[in-house]
């Protein structure tokens, strides 16, 4: 999914030019709109919201590779004996 930006002043669609990681959860947007009789450029923030699923990344070595060869069914167990 790519992020689509609007411009406040016009409403037309604005063009991401350049971002910025501006720490760990929050990400700058440097957007320029594309209405050539408007103009506007701005900076809009990303923002990491919540997790709505664990990384996998976040598991253990072991139950990791086990998850990786378990069949979809056996990986739902798998989570929910974590939870
Ligand atoms: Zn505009």
């Amino acid at each position: 999914m790519s992020v689509r930006v609007q411009c406040i002043k016009c409403g037309s669609v604005g063009r991401i030019e350049s971002s910025s990681q501006e720490g760990e959860t929050v990400k700058k947007l440097y957007c320029i709109c594309k209405n050539p009789e408007c103009g506007h450029s701005w900076a809009e923030e990303l923002v990491f919201s919540h997790t709505i699923s664990p990384s996998a990344l976040d598991l253990p070595e072991q139950l990791r590779q086990k998850l990786q060869h378990a069949p979809p069914a056996e990986q739902i167990k798998l989570f929910a004996e974590l939870s």
